[in-house]
């Protein structure tokens, strides 16, 4: 990778080094394309990132496409916490919904990786790629595409010139805005607050999320008898639950897992995000595309925002790949609607249909406690329901799951 340059025409530009940026830069590894990455933060956060809260669930798929890219390797094996089983609870009912691996095919539903591991591999392998330039500390402040070439402002007032620009830039998009795609945004006011707690029990490497009157609660089981505990509450009780002292916080997550895992310590620092979804309504224009964030910006409760993207970013990778070998211009509509048309189908289900989850979970109504525990029962006794869902949201081909 080289940072800093003079160069002033590329074959790519991405914009924003967040993981589908530099994922979509690893993919293009060895296609001999000139690619400038553009981040406007400075490199200490992107080469050295700092714990977030994260923990991302990625999808066997998502397993497949970081391999491909040999990115996979150079996260630490032993950060990596197999999800097993995963429980879901509503108010104080008994589990309705329950995913277990143990009479499948799969040996994990999937797997939970810190965020910031994902990122510092990404990196790793995308400073060592010969093809890829680095500009930092800058942000893109202005686009303008045509037909037959596009480009890019600096911050700093410098243009330059590509065959394709693809932004990487977050669900809150100014690129984006600024290529006249309108977006779709559902503020939820609500906060999600994280922290890593450890506790009495074992978890045995099961998720709970528990769909508590007036909050949300999630267990993500780590290796050792470590969780990361995932709290949503309304956006004015957000402050309250950040400053409450730790043996409160800490007795109120335990008692809300019903004491299964029983006394909860808290072993991290605690992390906010207030949840905005966001989708593009497309995802293509004139020598443009959107990935990741940019493109689909998902409600965390589904785990797929960063599985969507790496999926969205290979096949944008792909349909490049093949222009290529074919002669084709890599930034024509041919190769954009191609990624388009495999990728805007799944996002829409995956964003509407997590919208839709979200909505009826955590609306307290009577008649919508009701519909919940029905839908819950009969997904769980329900195999083909329970597959399909299982299907999606584990992206393996191989997830017969039986209900027990
Ligand atoms: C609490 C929480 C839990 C989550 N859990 C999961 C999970 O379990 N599984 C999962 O798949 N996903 C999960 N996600 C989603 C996942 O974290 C995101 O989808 C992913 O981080 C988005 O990456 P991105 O690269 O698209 O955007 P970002 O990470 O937002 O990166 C965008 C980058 O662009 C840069 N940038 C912006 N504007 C410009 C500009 N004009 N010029 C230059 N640079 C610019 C920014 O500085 C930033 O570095 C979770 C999200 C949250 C909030």
């Amino acid at each position: 990778m080289n940072q800093k340059t003079t160069e002033k025409d590329f074959d790519i530009i991405i914009i924003g080094a967040g993981p589908a940026g530099l994922s979509f830069a690893c993919s293009l590894a060895n296609q001999n394309l000139k690619t400038l990455i553009v981040e406007k933060s400075p490199i200490s956060t992107i080469n050295n990132p700092k714990a977030d809260g994260r923990e991302t669930a990625l999808t066997h798929n998502s397993l497949k496409i970081l391999k491909k890219m040999g990115v996979w390797d150079l996260i630490d094996a032993s950060k990596v916490s197999p999800l097993k089983q995963a429980k879901v609870f509503d108010g104080d009912s008994e589990s309705l919904l329950n995913f277990d691996t143990k009479k499948s095919k799969i040996d994990a539903l999937g797997y939970l990786v810190p965020n910031n591991l994902i990122r510092l591999a990404l990196f790793q392998k995308a400073s060592k790629l010969e093809n890829l330039t680095f500009i930092n500390d800058l942000s893109v402040d202005d686009i303008n595409t045509n037909i037959s070439e596009s480009s890019i402002t600096l911050s700093d007032g410098q243009i330059i010139n590509s065959k394709l620009i693809v932004a990487a830039d977050s669900r809150f998009s100014e690129i984006r805005r600024k290529m006249g795609i309108p977006s779709m945004m559902k503020d939820f006011s609500k906060v999600m607050i994280i922290t890593r707690v450890s506790h009495e029990k074992p978890h045995d490497h099961t998720a709970l999320e528990c769909f508590n009157y007036g909050h949300t609660l999630a267990l993500l089981p780590l290796n050792g008898d470590i969780s990361s505990v995932v709290l949503t509450v309304p956006t004015d009780q957000a402050d309250e639950m950040l400053e409450m002292d730790e043996e409160k916080f800490c007795e109120m997550t335990s008692d809300g897992f019903g004491g299964k895992l029983g006394q909860m310590k808290q072993i991290g620092q605690r992390f906010s995000y207030p949840l905005v979804g966001v989708y593009a309504q497309k995802f293509i224009s004139t020598r443009f595309a959107l990935i990741g964030d940019a493109a689909v910006g998902m409600h965390p409760v589904t785990a797929h925002g960063f599985n969507l993207g790496l999926r969205g970013q290979d096949i944008l990778s792909n349909s490049i790949i093949k222009a290529i070998k074919t002669g084709n211009d890599i930034g024509s509509s041919i190769v954009l609607k191609e990624f388009e048309n495999k990728q805007i189908h799944l996002s829409r289900i995956m964003y509407f249909g997590t919208n839709g989850v979200v909505s009826l979970f955590t609306n307290d109504a009577a008649a919508s406690k009701q519909i919940r525990r029905l839908v819950l029962k009969f997904a769980n006794r329900f195999p083909p329901v329970k597959s399909l869902i299982t299907k999606h949201l584990t992206e393996s081909k191989k997830s017969n799951l039986i209900p027990f």
